[in-house]
This record gives C-alpha cells, structure tokens and sequence, in this order.
C-alpha cells in the first residue's frame, strides 16, 4: 500500500508532466471510481480546465485546477498514475484518462483492485467531507507543540499513527520502521510515553520518512514510481519484513506480532514495554 513516502515520489515525478497543462478531455472507463459523485460532473467540472499545481495531502495526489477545482487520488492498494503518450497502448484496469493534447500526452489511473478512487471537489467544499474524509497532521510539517497534542490520546501508539484522521500519510511500513528508529515498543500508550520518547519518536519520523522519499519509497508488491520503476528503500527497512533476521542496531532477532490489528515487526531488545504496561492489564487499542 502506497504511504506517503511513495506518494511524495509521485507528486514530484507528476509535477512537471502536469503543471500548466490543459485538460482537453477526461474519459470515465468506470463510473464508480469517481468517489465524489457521478462522472459526468467530474467531466464537466475538470474539461477545459488548466492544471495550476500538484500537491500530497497524506496519502492523496492533490491537482489543483486554475478555477479552484481539485482533483485527488487515492492509491488504495494497487492504484497507478502515469503519463502516456495518446497513442500508447492502453492496459488493463485503466479507468480514467484526462488527454492533456498531443505534445503532454494523458494521465492515466489503473488500479487493479480498487480500493483506490477519484474525487473532484469544488472550493467549497467544506473540509471535513473532502477527499474521503478528515485528515490529520502532515507528519514531515508537524511541531513538537502539535505532536505532544496528538499523543495526549489513550491509545496504543501504532493505532494512533496509523489513523489517518490523527496523523496522515503514515502506514504499516513507516509506523514500524519509525517505532523501531525510536526505540519505543508498538503496544506502548500513547500518553505514557516520556517527553524524551516523545521528541525522538517525532525526529525518527521525520527522518524515516524524508530517507524513504530520497529512495522513491518501497517496493514490496504493486508500487511503482511514474516511471513505472520500483522503489528502493524497502532495502534498508531495520524491521519491516525482517521476522527472523537479527537487528542492525542490537544483533536480536526481529519478532512479528500483531497490533493495532496489522503485521507489525519489531526488535524485542531495541523496543520494550514500558513495564507498568507490560504488567497491567491489556492496553486499549
Ligand atoms: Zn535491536
């Protein structure tokens, strides 16, 4: 599933194919992969219109259109873009395409699956219902004085993280791998954790996650850049996906357990509970 590393690359691959261009036309393949309404208003509202700017908002593709229209994208697990040229052959599961003329080609959205979509939202929208839902803080552009606010929840940390509404962007992959960075256990709560925890687990965020996008994201299954290349980084993951390997900080073996209702990996050595939470009774979740 595409996180915000992989998305970031997107953005700035998407951004110099797009920026400028003038949508000449938009051919729904499948109705209901426009999420916001019925497609014939997405066609109407984005036809004719100038794309001014590309943005991410969590694990959304943001194009902003020169009358204040935006047009977001979801990945969900298997969703693609990529810019063709209009003679190219068509693949399986294309189900939008915006022509942007002959010499910058067209957008094209696969996705296999999908659990990904399309919204096209007016400027007056209002924002909790935009794009699918409310969305949390951008990690990469979060505060200390902010993130002490979103941790002040009883929770257990990786629920926390992974929850959009809360924090937007971050998946399993970049949850375990930042929990690891910082050395707190997946399980741990929330607002248990020390101020000291709680500044490192911020930094390792942010530097997990600017490390990821220097890398173009990872690649475990379906995700490729624009360019239809894979990412790299899933070769410098610390735990993800590592059961049974030794940590490269501490030389114990990484272990896979389950929280937050996910696959979740992690160095028993490097991460521990807290041990009034390992001794009490179950933590919420
Ligand atoms: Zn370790």
């Amino acid at each position: 599933v595409p996180e915000l590393p992989e998305v970031e690359t997107i953005v700035r691959q998407l951004r110099p194919l797009l920026a400028n261009a003038r949508v000449e036309r938009v051919i729904v393949r499948r109705a209901d992969i426009v999420r916001s309404g019925p497609a014939r208003a997405l066609i109407a509202r984005v036809t004719g219109r100038t794309i001014r700017e590309l943005l991410r908002r969590g694990k959304r593709i943001l194009l902003l259109l020169d009358d204040g229209t935006t047009l977001a994208f979801h990945l969900g697990m298997t969703g693609r873009l990529r810019v063709d040229a209009p003679s190219a052959t068509i693949e399986r599961h294309t189900h939008l395409r915006i022509l942007l003329g002959e010499a910058r080609g067209e957008l094209r959205f696969t996705d296999a699956r999908r659990f990904g979509g399309v919204w096209c939202e007016g400027n007056g929208s209002p924002p909790p219902v935009r794009f699918g839902g409310p969305l949390g803080v951008e990690p990469l552009e979060c505060t200390w004085r902010r993130f002490r606010t979103v941790l002040d929840r009883r929770r257990q940390i990786k629920a926390l993280l992974m929850d959009q509404r809360v924090v937007a962007g971050l998946g399993n992959i970049y949850c375990d791998e930042s929990l690891h960075a910082a050395g707190i256990h997946p399980r741990t709560r929330a607002d248990g954790l020390s101020r000291e925890a709680g500044v490192q687990l911020l930094r390792s965020i942010k530097t997990v996650l600017r490390r990821a996008i220097r890398h173009e994201g990872s690649t475990l299954m379906d995700y490729r850049t624009v360019t239809g290349s894979p990412g790299s980084f899933q070769r410098y993951h610390r735990v993800y996906g590592r059961a049974g390997k030794t940590c490269r900080q501490c030389g114990a073996i990484i272990v896979r357990i389950v929280a937050a209702g996910r696959s979740t990996f992690l160095c028993p050595n490097c991460q521990t509970l807290p041990a009034a939470e390992a001794n009490g009774p179950s933590s919420p979740s």
